[in-house]
């Protein structure tokens, strides 16, 4: 009788024992299941961010090319040097940089969507006055930091800082020109291009 009872002891003891696993192996999976989920979140979280550090790198960090000149009147005023300082303190790396008077051709091709504005003849004739510096230059958000450092078309009411309360005299004379946005850039840097050729092209006639 008392081995029949210590069998039925040991048998009712792994029952109790398998009853143990059996639930500890239910609450694992479910806190497995839990942890997965969480991890789940957790991704689609970390993917939400990443994506939005994607868009804001879009918006902050593409390296572009923009087309900027020194005006004839700061060349003329030997203003070029101190232009340039400005340039690369300001995080522009300088891609091309060449001097060059402009033809009234150029500089009517140049300015051609003010065609009809009535400053259109004084703004051809002061683009073509003296040599100008002509120059691409590569920075993150290049189009839009430039114009920023460039300041407002008015030099009398440009703001501190910028280049042309700097180095400019008035609505007409303000020391540098940069393009308005990504498709100027693209086209401005054609035209810079065919300048450095005829540039080129002029120093090999001359050699
Ligand atoms: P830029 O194109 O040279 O970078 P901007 O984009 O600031 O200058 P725009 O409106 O494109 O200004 O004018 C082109 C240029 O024509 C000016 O930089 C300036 O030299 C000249 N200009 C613009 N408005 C006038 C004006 N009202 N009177 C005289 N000259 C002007
Ligand atoms: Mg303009």
């Amino acid at each position: 009788m008392k081995r029949i009872n210590r069998i039925y002891e040991i048998t009712k003891n792994e029952g109790i024992i398998k009853m143990i696993k059996i639930n500890t192996l239910f609450l694992a999976s479910i806190v497995a299941l839990f942890l997965t989920n969480a991890s789940a979140e957790e991704l689609e979280t970390k993917a939400l961010t990443s994506h939005l550090k994607c868009a804001c790198g879009k918006k902050n960090g593409i390296t572009e090319t923009t087309f900027a000149m020194i005006k004839p009147e700061a060349v003329q005023a030997g203003t070029t040097g101190d232009i340039i300082k400005q340039i690369e303190l300001n995080g522009f790396k300088i891609k091309d940089i060449i001097k060059k008077s402009l033809t009234r051709e150029d500089a009517e091709q140049f300015y051609k969507e003010h065609k009809d504005k009535p400053f259109f003849r004084n703004l051809v004739t002061y683009m073509t006055s003296g040599p100008a510096i002509l120059l691409a230059l590569e920075k993150e958000n290049a189009v839009s930091d430039w114009r920023k450092l460039m300041g407002s078309t008015d030099a009398t009411k440009a703001d501190v800082g910028t280049l042309r309360k700097m180095f400019g005299k008035s609505m007409q004379e303000n020391a540098v020109h940069g393009s308005a946005n990504l498709e100027d850039a693209k086209n401005e840097l054609a035209f810079l291009a065919l300048q450095m050729n005829a540039l080129n092209h002029n120093i090999v006639k001359k050699i």
